[in-house]
């Protein structure tokens, strides 16, 4: 299999590797293109070290080091942008489009993060089911308004719902409404990609991908693409676990 992985995180913004690390054990272990992407800035909430400015100043160290190793590995610069980011877009190879917050009615909430932040978001909306109606409506927002290469994490609003504590999985409603965002996605942008994110595996809050496979099988079903990411935070989990999963989910 030809290794690329499009979601690598730098000590830019949360991740634990330095970029020429990750290059490095990239180039080891014989990925051919790799896109390193950067948090972006959120004014209510910061990863790592985020600053307004530093989504910018990773893009031009990762620049330079494209250019410092380009008979050795393809180099993408790359942005995970949420839905409350303002990032310059333009500054950036590609874009990973993906909704981390929600605003509810007293504050900004992460989607993503631990369990009792995730729970207070669910109380603050008014229940589980309110919680994912948000999430997909703002994730095909997103996608119309900043027209992103890739889609991010699809279903990282199960992240914390481990044996639907928060919402029914399994329900009609919960299908109907990630099919609707789905195809709301691809009528608006047939060639974008879903990722297949590996990083919850890894990290061992779930074990599958963002998103599961009915929802992998329903994407092929509309023609739509799919693309393994690891979305690693540490060099040793690069590519992680793609033999499997591209197996598993016949990608
Ligand atoms: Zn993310
Ligand atoms: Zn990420």
């Amino acid at each position: 299999m030809i290794l690329r992985d499009f979601h690598v995180h730098s000590t830019y913004c949360d991740g634990r590797c330095e970029l020429e690390e990750i290059i490095n054990t990239a180039i080891e272990k014989g990925v051919k293109t790799l896109g390193i992407v950067s948090h972006c800035y959120t004014p209510f909430h910061v990863y790592g070290r985020l600053t307004p400015d530093s989504v910018y100043e990773f893009s031009k160290e990762l620049n330079a080091l494209k250019a410092r190793y380009s008979d050795k590995i393809e180099l993408l610069v790359g942005v995970e942008e949420d839905y409350f980011g303002e990032t310059d877009l333009s500054k950036f190879d590609y874009v990973i489009g993906d909704v981390h917050y929600i605003k509810g009615p007293s504050k900004y909430h992460s989607i993503d993060y631990v369990y009792p932040e995730f729970k207070a978001l669910v109380e603050d909306v008014g229940g589980g089911v309110n919680a994912y109606k948000i999430y997909y409506e703002q994730l095909v927002k997103l996608v119309k308004e900043k027209n992103p290469h890739i889609v991010g994490h699809f279903d990282i609003i199960s992240k914390n719902n481990n044996d639907n504590e928060f919402f029914d999985e399994e329900s009609e409603d919960y299908i109907a409404t990630w099919k609707k965002a789905i195809d709301e996605i691809l009528a608006f942008n047939k060639d974008i990609y879903f990722e297949v994110n590996t990083g919850g595996i890894a990290r061992k809050y779930k074990d599958r991908p963002y998103p599961r496979k009915e929802m992998v099988e329903y994407i092929k079903s509309k023609n739509g693409k799919l693309l393994l990411t690891s979305d690693a935070h540490h060099k040793d989990n690069l590519c992680f676990e793609f033999e499997k999963w591209k197996k598993e989910f016949d990608l």
